[in-house]
């Protein structure tokens, strides 16, 4: 698909993505400035990416009307977030190339299916246990305790997850999550989180973002720095492969994310995986000379893939709904002009209406050319963010 030209059908090249959250909003922009054409589906009136695109249909993921007018503009079909269901995929990709593809997705939307692939591929990953029945909650070893009960899907931002501690929590915190299929892992020892990203295209090129080092709260990613300070070159290398081997053996088109915990010992484990763009490579629109979305857009269009370059040092901020709110819980608008004064600040913000604490309202980027000054200017911000 080339950017700018007529199709077959003598439309021009459009690109569509299902979804229309903060990562369709930003994949549109990337779309936008090479010249095609654009077109998401998101029931939202007030979506983020409906908003930008040249084309908005609202209409829900399962559709048929909605899917059908997505098909008759779009030459090629993208997905912003993990839990599209897999028989709008199926739908689409029948008529049209869908990247990443329903198999692939769906390998991603289930966190059993996503450790038994982390497994297959060698990549070590925590020690869980699915929990579908009521034997199977019995038969839980012991080593498993303490743990952490994730809901097998669905899952995100730390939602549908409990810490038990023991059998008697884990009984309850399953009862408490209504009972749905969870995966229980053992509570690992962190030293600190890592994530890399990787873009394939079909023919099998890979090329990779550097190692993100990512710091969360309260389940919520809050920083990323790059290039990631404290991790060995040698652990870097390692978990780059580890996101490439996951990405081939998926036989993967598109932009895959690998979240990676760093053990106390040292040693790598893979959390979980997401088939899209992930918040911690937001920096790389500021920081790299290909950002994730414009490589997302390379891989659906089936144009040349190049390793990206990042030519600054980053810290990325996630502004969440809480700064929209004073220690009263009165609404207020952040300090962006003194924010905005300081050196290497890029603000991007989604476009949504109504801040709600937990909310991913945008981003900052503060570029810088060596680490410790845009950690400095990153902490002013933070500081005057509160
Ligand atoms: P989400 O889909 O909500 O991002 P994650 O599985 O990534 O879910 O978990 C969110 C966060 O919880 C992780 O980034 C990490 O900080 C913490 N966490 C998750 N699993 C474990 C674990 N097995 N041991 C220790 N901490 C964990
Ligand atoms: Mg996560």
């Amino acid at each position: 698909l080339l950017p700018n030209a007529l199709g077959e059908d003598g439309r021009p090249a459009t690109l569509g993505v299902m979804g229309g959250g903060q990562l369709g909003r930003m994949f549109v922009q990337s779309a936008q400035e090479m010249g095609f054409v654009t077109v998401v589906l998101d029931p939202d009136v007030a979506s983020p990416a409906g908003a930008v695109a040249h084309h908005h249909i609202r209409a829900g993921y399962l559709d048929e009307q909605g899917l059908a007018q997505l098909m008759q503009r779009a030459s090629a079909i993208t997905t912003e977030f993990e839990n599209v269901p897999a028989a709008a995929l199926l739908t689409l990709g029948g008529q049209r190339p869908v990247a990443p593809a329903a198999d692939a997705v769906a390998v991603c939307q289930d966190r059993d299916a996503e450790k038994r692939h982390f497994r297959g591929c060698g990549v070590p990953c925590a020690p869980w246990a699915l929990l579908e029945t009521a034997e199977q909650l019995a038969a839980v070893a012991d080593e498993l305790l303490p743990g952490i009960l994730k809901t097998a899907r669905m899952g995100y931002d730390g939602k549908g997850q409990i810490r038990v501690a023991d059998r008697e929590q884990l009984a309850a915190g399953w009862a408490e999550l209504g009972g749905v299929p969870c995966v229980l892992e053992k509570m690992l020892p962190l030293q600190r989180e890592i994530s890399v990203i990787v873009a394939r295209a079909a023919d099998g090129a890979m090329v990779n973002f550097p190692v993100q080092q990512n710091l969360h709260r309260d389940g919520i990613l809050a920083v990323t720095q790059v290039p990631a300070p404290d991790v060995p070159e040698a652990l870097q290398q390692q978990a780059v492969q580890c996101a490439q081997s996951v990405a081939q053996s998926l036989r993967y088109v598109g932009v895959l994310c690998v979240e990676f915990f760093v053990l106390q010992d040292g040693s790598l484990v893979a959390n979980e995986m997401a088939p899209r763009p992930h918040n911690s490579g937001h920096y790389s629109i500021d920081a790299c000379d290909v950002s994730q979305f414009d490589l997302q857009v390379r891989t659906l269009a089936g144009l040349p893939l190049v390793q990206p370059r990042l030519h600054s040092s980053a810290v990325m901020l996630n502004l969440l709904g809480d700064l929209w709110f004073d220690a009263q819980g009165a609404e207020r608008s952040p300090p962006w002009p003194q924010v905005l004064a300081l050196p290497g600040v890029q603000l991007h913000l989604y476009g949504k209406a109504a801040p709600r604490p937990g909310r991913k309202m945008g981003h900052l980027t503060v570029t810088a050319a060596d680490a410790a000054t845009a950690r400095d200017a990153a902490l002013q911000a933070a500081s005057l963010l509160g």
